[in-house]
């Protein structure tokens, strides 16, 4: 099975893979059913496709609670979860994922340690994929995950399932198919942004076909009335069938291009540009990044004055650097970052059940804030 490492023994390995596709086949609503607890309730954060607007609007609600709250009281927040532990297992590389849920984790209280390097973990002596997950999950109340494997969201769920533990699994990206933790911070940036997003138009460009940022963003858009995307890229990188059948289903318009950027920043939204995810393909960095789906200051300059240029980083060649010293407030690429560090946190709370306490103490800082406002009057 894709990048799941299934142990040294190749007939234990197929025993405990074929139990796994045995889950893989009971289908989307099974799996769906399997992240949420008794009441419905999501308690893996592992696809862009088990969101709802309500439970986006939840999210950003608590983020945006807990951001006000850490300049007026952050001992509040940091006594939140003070007694929940989480592993950040990290064995696919990565720099803003891992270190804004570290820094969530630490708004919020939550004990925290972390494995990136496969080389000191048992991993090297033959344990395989299952046995190191139960074995981590047996110390901390939630892992976050991030994994080369298309299926380790899956993997995670099913393997979990086999246990008693009551874990939380937060998926990080895995493989090409999902980074959902991304989409609510890009859909979070939009929102913040342009209002609501129905009836907006995204463009999406270069690695249309691998970037599990577009794969869990268009997923996450679709939730929205009259949405266009534009998929633009070389015939060889466009969006797959199952992603844009997805997003067709649920009345998005999409459209395909393969002549590169153009003049599309002058009419959509939102630009999106991703890099070429080629550490999926033969090699890493051996292929050619099209110089037509490069984003230059002449497309910035098209740009209407309430659309926004995003990235979700790490950028090589996508952008002209000279746009990284253009004070620009459309380019929302770093200002995303500190909003995925907020979002992550609004979601663990989501999830660890300390939303609603943070939404209330929030309301109630801000009554007492206009209320000392009116007596100043
Ligand atoms: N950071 C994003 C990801 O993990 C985008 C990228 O790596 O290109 O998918």
């Amino acid at each position: 099975m894709d990048k799941i490492y299934w142990g040294a023994d190749a007939g234990l390995a197929a025993y405990h893979r074929s139990r796994f596709e045995e889950f893989l086949t009971a289908g989307p609503e099974a799996f769906e059913k399997a992240c949420r607890d008794e009441n419905g309730r999501l308690k893996h954060i592992v696809s862009a496709e088990h969101f709802s607007l309500d439970l986006l609007k939840t999210i950003r609600d608590t983020t945006n609670a807990a951001r006000r709250i850490s300049k007026m009281d952050p001992d509040f927040l940091k006594g939140l979860l003070r007694h929940k532990s989480v592993l950040n297992y990290f064995p696919q590389p990565s720099t803003r994922t891992f270190l804004s849920f570290s820094r969530a984790e630490s708004k919020l209280g939550i004990q925290r340690e972390e494995v990136r390097d496969l080389k000191t973990s048992s991993t090297a002596k033959g344990e395989s994929d299952l046995d190191a997950l139960r074995t981590q999950s047996s110390f901390y109340e939630g892992m976050v995950v991030r994994h080369p494997s298309d299926l380790y969201g899956h993997f995670t769920v099913w393997a979990m399932q086999n246990s008693r533990r009551p874990l939380h699994i937060f998926n990080a990206g895995s493989g090409t198919k999902e980074h959902p933790t991304q989409a609510i911070l890009d859909h979070y940036t939009m929102e913040e942004s342009l209002g609501t997003l129905d009836g907006k138009t995204i463009a999406f460009y270069g690695d249309c076909l691998r970037s599990r940022v577009i794969h869990s963003g268009a997923r996450l858009l679709a939730l929205h009335k009259d949405v266009t995307i534009y998929f633009v890229a070389p015939d060889s990188l466009q969006i797959d069938t199952e992603t844009e059948e997805y997003i067709t289903r649920r009345g998005v318009t999409v459209r395909k291009i393969n002549t590169g950027i153009g003049e599309l920043p002058a009419f959509v939204d939102v630009n999106y540009m991703t890099r070429l995810q080629d550490e999926y393909g033969a090699g890493s960095q051996s292929e050619k990044y099209p110089a037509d789906l490069v984003f230059t200051k002449d497309h910035l300059r098209m740009m209407s004055e309430t659309s926004i240029l995003m990235h979700p980083m790490p950028k090589r060649e996508e952008i002209e650097p000279c746009l990284d010293y253009i004070d620009d407030k459309r380019i929302m690429l770093w200002r995303a970052q500190r909003n995925g560090m907020w979002t992550r946190a609004g979601t663990m709370a989501y999830v660890f059940g300390v939303d609603e306490q943070i939404r209330d103490k929030y309301a109630s800082l801000e009554t007492r804030i206009t209320k000392m406002m009116k007596q100043r009057k």
